[in-house]
This record gives C-alpha cells, sequence and structure tokens, in this order.
C-alpha cells in the first residue's frame, strides 16, 4: 500500500429530498432527510469505508446537520481533526428534487453557510502537510480558499512523492469565468483525472473522445477514468484502454455514485490492484450507491462490494 493519508477539501452539506418528482420548490411537499452529503465528504466516507486512511479539510456550523455529518464520517473512519465547527454558522444544505425529466431542481445554501467559511486552519494545514494523496473537487476550485490552499499544498505533495487525483464535478458555464487558470494549473499536477460525460472535453475542447485522451496523457496525466454512468467505465493510459461494463441495478437515486466511484478507484489502486480489478470495484461501488435513497447511505466496504459483485450480472 501506497503510504500517507488521502484527503480532500470541500463542502460538508446536508441533502434533502422531495418524495415526489416536480418543477422545484414552489409549494408544500413531503421531503426526506436530512442526509449526509456534499461531493467531497461523500468521496472520502467511502475512502474510510474502505479501510485507506483518510481525511477532510472542511467546515460545518454547530447544528444538527454539522453533527450528524461528523457523526458519519467519523463512524467511517475519516479524520475529522481539520473540519472546523463555526460557533452560530449553519452548516450548508441542498434541497433537491427531481423533475420529470430526470434533471433536478436544487436550492441551496453553500456560500452563505459554514461551507462557505472553509479555511486554512492550522488543524487544515497540519492534515495536508501529511497528505500521501491530494483528491481535487473542480466544484470546490471557484472559493478562492480553497483554490489557496489546494495551490499552496501541491508543491510539498509533489516533492515528497504524493500524488493528485481531479474529479471536475463541473459544468461549462463554470470554466468561462475567471476560474478557468485554476483548472489548467491543477489538471497539469494530476496523476488520475476522474472526468464523466463531456467534461473530458472541457479543457482540450477536443470533441473526439480519442484525441481529448491522448491530448491529456500527452501533457503528463499518468491515467485518466472516464465515467459512464449505467454503461460503466473506460480506463486510459500510456499501456493502453480498458473498458469495463457497469452492473445492472434499479436506479433509486444517481447522486454520489461519481463520487463513490472515484473513491473506490483510488483506494483500490493505492492497495496494489490491477487495473481491471480497480474498474470493476469502482463500478460496483457506483451501481451500489445508485440502489439506496441518499448520497451516502450507499457507500460500501471491500467485503459488501466483493458480495454485491457476486450477486449482480454485469450490462
Ligand atoms: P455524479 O452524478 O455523482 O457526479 P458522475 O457523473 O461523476 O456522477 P456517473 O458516470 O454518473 O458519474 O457514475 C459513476 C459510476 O457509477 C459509473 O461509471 C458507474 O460505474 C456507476 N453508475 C452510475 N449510474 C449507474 C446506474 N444507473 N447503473 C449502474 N451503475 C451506475
Ligand atoms: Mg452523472
Amino acid at each position: 500500500m501506497l503510504a500517507g493519508k488521502i484527503v480532500t477539501i470541500g463542502e460538508i452539506l446536508v441533502e434533502i429530498m422531495a418524495t415526489t418528482t416536480g418543477n422545484g420548490f414552489l409549494e408544500p411537499q413531503p421531503l426526506v432527510g436530512p442526509f449526509p452529503s456534499g461531493a467531497p465528504a461523500i468521496f472520502i466516507d467511502q475512502v474510510g469505508k474502505l479501510g485507506h486512511p483518510a481525511a477532510i479539510v472542511s467546515a460545518v456550523g454547530d447544528d444538527d446537520f454539522g453533527t450528524l455529518n461528523l457523526e458519519r464520517l467519523r463512524r467511517d473512519g475519516v479524520d475529522v481533526s481539520a473540519v472546523a465547527v463555526h460557533a452560530g454558522a449553519a452548516t450548508g444544505s441542498a434541497f433537491v428534487r427531481y423533475r420529470p425529466d430526470g434533471g433536478r431542481a436544487f436550492v441551496y445554501n453553500m456560500r452563505d453557510s459554514a461551507a462557505g467559511r472553509i479555511a486554512a486552519t492550522p488543524e487544515a494545514e497540519a492534515v495536508l502537510a501529511e497528505a500521501g494523496h491530494l483528491h481535487i473537487m473542480g466544484s470546490g476550485l471557484p472559493v478562492p480558499a480553497v483554490a489557496d490552499m489546494i495551490l499552496k499544498t501541491l508543491p510539498g505533495l509533489k516533492a515528497r512523492g504524493g500524488t493528485v487525483s481531479f474529479d471536475p464535478n463541473i459544468r461549462r458555464e463554470m470554466l468561462r469565468d475567471g476560474s478557468k487558470a485554476i483548472f489548467h494549473t491543477v489538471l497539469a499536477a494530476t496523476d488520475l483525472f476522474l472526468p464523466s460525460g463531456e467534461e473530458l472535453s472541457l479543457f482540450s475542447g477536443e470533441g473526439d473522445e480519442d484525441k481529448a485522451v491522448a491530448g491529456l496523457l500527452a501533457t503528463g496525466v499518468r491515467e485518466i477514468v472516464l465515467k459512464r454512468g449505467a454503461r460503466g467505465a473506460s480506463h486510459f493510459s500510456q499501456e493502453g484502454r480498458t473498458d469495463m461494463p457497469g452492473f445492472a441495478v434499479t436506479e433509486i437515486d444517481p447522486t454520489g455514485a461519481g463520487d463513490c466511484f472515484g473513491a473506490t478507484f483510488l483506494v483500490a489502486r493505492r492497495f496494489g490492484k490491477p487495473v481491471a480489478e480497480a474498474l470493476r470495484y469502482a463500478n460496483a461501488a457506483g451501481a451500489h450507491t445508485v440502489t439506496m435513497q441518499g448520497p451516502m447511505e450507499g457507500s460500501a466496504g471491500f467485503i459488501e462490494l466483493d458480495r454485491f459483485m457476486a450477486q449482480t450480472r454485469s450490462l
């Protein structure tokens, strides 16, 4: 196993979901939640579940929403020493409702919540100074304090042999503002790139999949794993290409699939598993997640994933 913790930086939220489909929150309606959530939190929870040392740099309020997240992360083995608890601030939240067309309507309380106050505290600096791997979530890059911490961590991390993974987790619109430069800086330091769908071509501007992959590998990205939803995933490196079909499941709630997938591929590789096996585990983790309501409710350790793979048909 490679030494050092996997560390990520970013938002911890609760998610509260509408139990009916429809367009948003303009009338009273039944809801379910709060569920622990936030893409970086989902990712790091899955790392902890798989038994790999893990830590998150984040912030919550001193309220029940913060407490339920901290208890879940601790239970699953994540070091939360660098999660600041802000007295009087509210923990971030996301209300989500599925539209009839499968899209999602959100009401976010993020920027004005504790999640908007993530900062380079002494505890954060201590955790980052000892990281063996940094997982960067693109959704956090437009936050100046988060981008700053990442840029300050990268040189030392790389100098001591540490590695970087990057899940862009963005839409095209986010790339238009001033944050474009930081995305390219991060990509230049990335060992493992984890795009889904059109994110592969966002940076190169190259629509053709093979050409986009070739371009990224030429700039020094060592491994690319393209997530393809229910269809599984493809891995690309200088050694070639590996495609792996997904597992046949009934999708209940897709939130969190990409994060659990990325965490599982990364941990499996750090534990020395070959690419094909790591892809199978990652597909299983993503598929397992979508069968449960709540973004973190489907996170699973290796024993559960082995059982799931033995019982579930590939597509
Ligand atoms: P997210 O919506 O969480 O950002 P993503 O877009 O990053 O996710 P997806 O490709 O949607 O990533 O899902 C990640 C992985 O989870 C897929 O590669 C696949 O292995 C698994 N997965 C997702 N949806 C399904 C599904 N409906 N059935 C089976 N497996 C799935
Ligand atoms: Mg998706």
